[in-house]
């Protein structure tokens, strides 16, 4: 039987990150994913704002140089509010990266563009064994180690399936993590009648690197910025909408779709012209009843998803990976044990409060962000113009803005 520290169920930006990260210091890892070894670049059409302290977690994981070159910056946070009786701003709160203590918020990069050049250092690496087409079928915990069962998805022979012991696992096998499943970990799941579609616009107005985030009803519709397309200024698209409007808008011709953001952009940006495929997200918040079990942590989506305002989720996943990378280097140092239950409870101390407390501040800002009673939309301006007009609010705002 083949035996490893660190086996790691998923393949996802989360998974591959923590893989980074966990050999950097040493660790021998195995890590597995369903998709065939020619996936690529994937088909995820979303994007990322990288923020601090995320960007240190990739750095010190040696991937940061290839990711950054392939996005771009975000100077500037801002939210317009135009729930009044027109559609126009009635309030724009800027939150200027200038005013973190790095001095920039982040960087904007595609999925696309982070899988390969996370995919290309994984395949650096001697201390990393990447097992494509491979699912995790089996869990067996002991207080000792692990023995995780593999099945060869290419092969439909059982006798092909292998065991790994480790002595620690990760499931970062996204929201429906079977790994949570196999070892019994409660989650609760709420949903919102509420969609992303994503998509990626051109534009006549230059964005600046200023990420922009419109609230009317419905949700936020947000424009970040990315790297120029044929030549012109070009953002990516999260326009959050009751579920019906969402399908709607996906429906529509490339022309009617590019019609419609134009309007609902109220010409900050000039016509925008949609100029990729769309993908439609439904909205779901979840949160697990626990972290970890003997011998193993929940990480990234497998422990938390929210939807996608202030760009927390995968932020919060590398946070995940920093503060389990922190607790093993320290275990390793001592020559102790690197998935002693002790040290998983001083994850799951750490990360637990911190984890409901993101999801339940996003769920209530997601609510605030849906408000479709003119009473209520106007609650919202009110609390942004606070957020924008006092000091200590402010700092507050940028602190969280940067995940910190
Ligand atoms: C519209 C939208 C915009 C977003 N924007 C941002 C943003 O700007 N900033 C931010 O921080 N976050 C953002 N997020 C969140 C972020 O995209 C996700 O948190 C992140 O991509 C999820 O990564 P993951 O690796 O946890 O999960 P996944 O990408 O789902 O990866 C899970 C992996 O596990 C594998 N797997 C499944 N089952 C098994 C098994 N049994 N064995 C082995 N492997 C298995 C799957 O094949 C998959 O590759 C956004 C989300 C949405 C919906």
């Amino acid at each position: 039987m083949i035996e490893t520290d660190i086996l790691i169920a998923g393949g996802g930006i989360a998974g591959m990150s923590a893989a980074a990260r966990f050999a950097a210091d040493g660790h021998q890892i195995v890590i597995v994913d369903p998709a065939p070894a020619d996936i690529g670049e994937g088909s995820d059409l979303r994007t990322t704002a990288f923020l601090e302290p995320g960007i240190e977690t990739l750095t010190k994981a040696g991937v940061w140089d290839a990711i950054k070159p392939t996005g771009a910056e975000l100077r500037v946070m801002r939210i317009v509010d135009a729930g009044g009786e027109t559609r126009t701003p009635r309030e724009t709160a800027d939150f200027d990266g200038a005013e973190t203590k790095q001095g920039f918020f982040g960087w904007n990069v595609s999925n696309k563009a982070a899988r390969v050049a996370l995919m290309a250092k994984l395949a650096q690496l001697d201390n990393v064994d990447f097992r494509f087409s491979t699912t995790v079928t089996g869990f067996k915990n002991t207080a000792r180690f692990a023995d995780v069962t593999l099945s060869d998805d290419k092969s439909d022979d059982e006798s092909d399936d292998e065991t790994i012991r480790a002595k620690l696992v990760i499931a970062a096998d996204g929201r429906n993590s079977s790994l949570r499943d196999m070892a019994g970990i409660e989650h609760k799941r709420w949903a919102y009648d509420q969609s992303a579609i994503v998509f990626v616009v051109t534009h006549d107005k230059p964005h600046d690197n200023i990420s922009t985030e419109i609230h009317r009803t419905g949700g936020p519709l947000t424009l970040v910025p990315m790297p120029d397309l044929d030549g012109k200024p070009c953002s990516s698209v999260v326009w959050m909408t009751p579920a019906k409007r969402a399908d709607e808008l996906n429906a529509m011709s490339n022309e009617a779709l590019s019609a419609e953001i134009t309007h609902d952009t109220m010409n900050l940006f000039g016509p925008l012209s949609v100029a990729s495929p769309r993908a439609v997200w439904p909205m779901i918040a979840q949160v697990p009843s626990r972290l970890i079990a003997a011998r193993l942590a929940l990480i990234a989506e497998a422990a938390h998803v929210v939807p996608p305002i202030g760009a927390q989720g995968l932020n919060m996943s590398l946070h995940d990976i920093e503060t389990l990378a922190e607790l093993m280097a320290k275990a390793k140092l001592h020559n102790e044990d690197i998935g002693a239950t002790a040290l998983l409870k001083s994850y799951e101390r750490r990360q637990l409060p911190k984890t409901l407390a993101r999801v339940g501040g996003i769920d209530l800002l997601n609510r605030a962000s849906m408000f479709e009673p003119k009473t209520l939309r106007d609650l919202r301006y009110v609390g942004l113009s606070a957020l924008n007009r006092i000091g200590p609010l402010r700092k507050l705002a940028i602190k969280v803005g940067v995940g910190k």
